[in-house]
């Protein structure tokens, strides 16, 4: 594999950068591997870097029906935290955090995670309480999180309009190791780092189909480019988890939704942090060539789409001029939306499934991409062992039935 390093910059630089190889293979499919993901996504992919690389076990494809990291990880608007309530699920994403702290050099490659903190705007007496709780949980967790009162909150981010708006702003949930990361990045990455470890990554094939034997457990996957033989299968394929589980006979606590953002056009820097308000419907931050990346929640209603309603990104607009009033006058480049999958309670699968041989990662709703490097890490653990991680075993497709149910439903108004 090709070492990015300053001297590496430098020799390609004499060269007129025309000798930079390949990042990653492109093989056609074996006929058979320990293990195939469903799924080239951050979560997919990750999955597979930690299978090669912690576990041993490299006979893996990745299979995807579009192009590596053209799923919600290459659509998300990259917001990073771990300030949620409950024990379990500060545990997974403060795992996942830790991991992006380190990241770039393990991979090798800039995936760009910058730590600019992420503030979560308090409007109303109810987000006093609610973040000042979420406090004080994430302290006794280990997670950082501290509360601004509003002139913290102005000292902080100064463009914000904090008094001459619906609901002024009472102050505010700063986790400061929060941030962004680089979307693309982070899944070529991944791909690279697993394709260099023996990991084939089979773009533009469909799975179609899961074959399982007379005994129930998996044999294999059929796919655009044939049938494909593998011991054990995973599924890390986001807003299409239930058509693709389906396949296998399992019926999933799902619902997909589309879900939108959009970029202004580039400006100066001018917004160094990431903001958030549940209230008032909106979250804002500049990415690195200068566009102010802005989102909200899902639109309302189920569908496969990869796009929503114009009155979402209007709400949306509406919202962000209260916050910013400055921003009024920038125009907008593009929006564009994909599909996430919704649990009833908000949380994550990440488990075994009653079929034996098959796993599933899914669930992540609104707010997956700040988990890809923990979750990926904890997947591989489930199905190189054949048994959850202890930070994933909550997280199991069983909770529904027993009502170990983990609500993280306030943390995913605009859970980002
Ligand atoms: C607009 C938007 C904004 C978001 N903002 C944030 C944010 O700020 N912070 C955050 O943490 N999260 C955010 N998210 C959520 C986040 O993007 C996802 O939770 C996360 O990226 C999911 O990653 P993944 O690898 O599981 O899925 P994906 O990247 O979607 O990968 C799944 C892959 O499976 C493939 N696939 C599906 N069916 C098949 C099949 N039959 N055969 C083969 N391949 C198949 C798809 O083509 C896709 O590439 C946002 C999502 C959206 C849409």
């Amino acid at each position: 594999m090709q070492k990015f390093s300053g001297f590496a910059l430098l020799r390609n630089a004499l060269g007129g950068h025309q000798n930079w190889g390949h990042q990653w293979r492109n093989p056609a499919p074996k006929d058979e591997y320990d293990v195939v993901i469903v799924g080239a996504g951050g979560h997919g992919l990750g999955a597979a870097y930690y299978l090669a690389k912690e576990h041993g076990i490299t006979n893996v494809a990745v299979i995807e029906r579009g192009w590596l990291g053209g799923g919600n990880t290459g659509r998300n608007t990259t917001i990073i935290r771990s300030n949620y309530l409950f024990d379990e699920s500060a545990a997974l994403y403060e795992h996942s955090v830790k991991l992006w702290e380190g990241l770039s050099q393990d991979l090798n490659y800039n995936v760009m995670y910058s730590a600019r903190g992420v503030l979560m705007l308090a409007h109303n007496h109810h987000d006093v309480a609610s973040f000042k709780r979420h406090v004080h949980s994430n302290r006794l967790n280990g997670v950082d999180n501290e509360w601004l009162d509003a002139d913290g909150v102005k000292a902080f981010c100064p463009p914000l309009n904090i008094k001459s708006m619906r609901y002024p702003i009472l102050g505010g949930a700063l986790q400061r190791r929060g941030g962004t990361a680089r979307h693309d990045a982070v899944a070529w990455g991944f791909a690279r780092g697993a394709s260099d470890r023996g990991v084939d990554i089979i773009q533009n094939c469909e799975v179609t189909g899961i074959r399982r034997g007379a005994n129930g457990a998996v044999e294999g996957v059929e796919t655009s480019r044939g049938f494909i033989r593998a011991k054990k299968i995973g599924v890390s394929a986001a807003g299409h988890t239930s058509v693709v589980m389906s396949m296998a006979g399992v019926r999933m606590p799902l619902e997909s939704y589309p879900l939108q953002a959009l970029v202004s056009e580039p400006v100066k820097p001018a917004f160094d942090s990431v903001v958030m308000s549940n209230t008032i419907h909106a979250y804002i931050s500049q990415s690195d060539k200068g566009e102010m990346v802005i989102g909200a929640g899902t639109d309302a209603y189920t569908s496969y789409s990869q796009r929503g309603g114009l009155h979402i990104t209007t709400h949306t607009l509406d919202a962000i001029c209260e916050l910013v009033p400055q921003f009024r006058r920038l125009r907008m480049l593009r929006n564009w939306g994909g599909i996430v999958d919704v649990t009833p309670d908000r949380s994550p699968i990440i488990a075994k499934t009653p079929v034996p041989g098959l796993y599933v990662n899914c669930g992540w709703g609104t707010g997956g991409f700040k988990a890809t490097p923990g979750s990926a890490n904890v997947f591989a653990h489930t199905i190189a062992k054949d048994a959850p991680h202890p930070i994933n075993a909550p997280f199991s497709l069983e909770r529904f039935r027993d009502g170990f149910l983990i609500d993280e439903a306030a943390a995913a108004a605009v859970a980002h």
